[in-house]
């Protein structure tokens, strides 16, 4: 059973079937004049104006990227590089955000002599709105806050994030990577000015991303090259990454609500499991604000990758928390700022269910979770530990 779809979903068959073509057939450079570059540009257009649609945004405002990360990077050190030039030098995010914004914004301060502001978090992993109302200044040149948290699966209210900043007249991004499958999208209703996506959590390809940008906000680019993506992003559109994203982007939106039904009485299946029949386990991330396919544990006195080989042998593919921090021997970052000590940030474990999952692969999980844990305390000699 894979319980991985937060690190990657499978790419569905219908997103296959529509990017084929456009390996096969319509290859041509969308910059070329011929029939082939022109039949290219139409079909980049309409999939920009699906896209577009989608989010309910103007299709000049989405900017295609190699994914997830980048469209971060462009977002905060595209914008903040500008910023810099008005004497704004404050930056402002989350201990948990993804390290394609904390390192981003660590690089800006490092380099670009920006002065990083974190914003505390509390045991959900959520931040409190009057703290980022309380950080804002004048000098603030952005606000980046993730939309649904990767690893605890906890969501933050982006709208009301959003109008403290505009309030303030600070730009405001957030890394809606996670969240795509299951929370409302719409632009104006998330009132965000950059919001990041990548395709493969949405059961689209890997290398494929966006960047939407609010009409208006000026970035500098990262790469130097032609005109392509409104000047933003240089290089020939992978066109058929491209239609495949529109694709699963489509269809995420129209399964949306029937999944997550389908899919969270499969979680709390799992978390109401963990609660009354694993001593010395917890709940990670919000108990109700969370992302409807998500489960995530620390366990005390486990050592996460003994907890994923043994999953591993009984046919579960589960994670830690994030697929980035294989082979870290480090406590998780996240679990950290949300206060838990190293006892128990060492042993996390993230269930993130998905398409394929079906209530026999939960019910045969919840048969023997129980004991695997128990069985890895006992060779570890912790199983009496408090
Ligand atoms: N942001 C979040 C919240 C993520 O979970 C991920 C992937 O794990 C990324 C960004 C990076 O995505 P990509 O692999 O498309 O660069």
């Amino acid at each position: 059973a894979y319980f991985d779809h937060s690190a990657t979903t499978p790419v569905d068959e219908r997103v296959i079937e529509a990017m084929l073509p456009y390996f096969k057939q319509t290859y041509g450079n969308p910059s070329s004049v011929h029939h082939w570059g022109q039949e290219a540009e139409a079909a980049l257009t309409e999939a920009r104006e699906l896209v577009a649609m989608l989010l309910d945004c103007e299709p000049a405002s989405v900017t295609f990227t190699s994914g997830a990360s980048e469209s971060n990077n462009l977002a905060l050190t595209g914008l903040a590089l500008k910023r810099l030039r008005t004497g704004a030098n404050e930056l402002i995010c989350t201990p948990v955000e993804h390290p394609s914004v904390l390192n981003a914004m660590r690089w800006l301060e490092i380099e670009h002599g920006f002065n990083l502001k974190l914003l505390p978090v509390d045991k959900y992993g959520q931040i409190d709105p009057s703290d980022l109302q309380h950080a804002l200044s004048e000098r603030t040149a952005l606000v980046s806050v993730i939309y649904a948290n990767n690893e605890v699966g906890s969501i933050h209210p982006i709208p009301d994030l959003a109008a403290l900043c505009h309030q303030a007249g600070v730009p405001f991004h957030t890394d809606a990577t996670q969240a795509t499958n299951y929370l409302p999208l719409s632009i104006p209703e998330l009132q965000v000015d950059l919001l990041s996506l990548g395709a493969h959590k949405f059961y689209g390809p890997k290398g494929i991303g966006l960047l939407y940008v609010r009409p208006g906000l000026k970035l500098e680019p990262l790469l130097h090259g032609g005109s392509q993506e409104h000047g933003l992003r240089p290089g020939t559109e992978n066109l058929a990454l491209i239609i495949g994203l529109a694709e699963a982007l489509k269809i995420a939106f129209s399964e949306r609500e029937v999944e997550a039904a389908r899919l969270g009485p499969m979680r709390d299946q799992i978390i109401r499991l963990v609660e009354h029949e694993v001593p010395r386990s917890r709940l990670t991330g919000h108990p109700i604000q969370r992302l409807p396919h998500h489960a995530s544990f620390a366990f005390q006195d486990i050592e996460s990758n003994a907890l994923l080989a043994a999953l591993d042998v009984q046919g579960f593919a589960c994670s830690a928390g994030s697929a980035c921090k294989v082979g870290d021997p480090e406590p998780s970052r996240v679990l950290s700022a949300m206060g838990l000590d190293r006892s128990w940030s060492l042993g996390s474990l993230r269930v993130s269910l998905g398409r394929g999952t079906t209530e026999s692969q939960i019910n045969r999980f919840c048969d023997v979770l129980p004991s695997i844990v128990e069985r890895i305390r006992i060779v570890s000699g912790k199983l009496n530990s408090t």
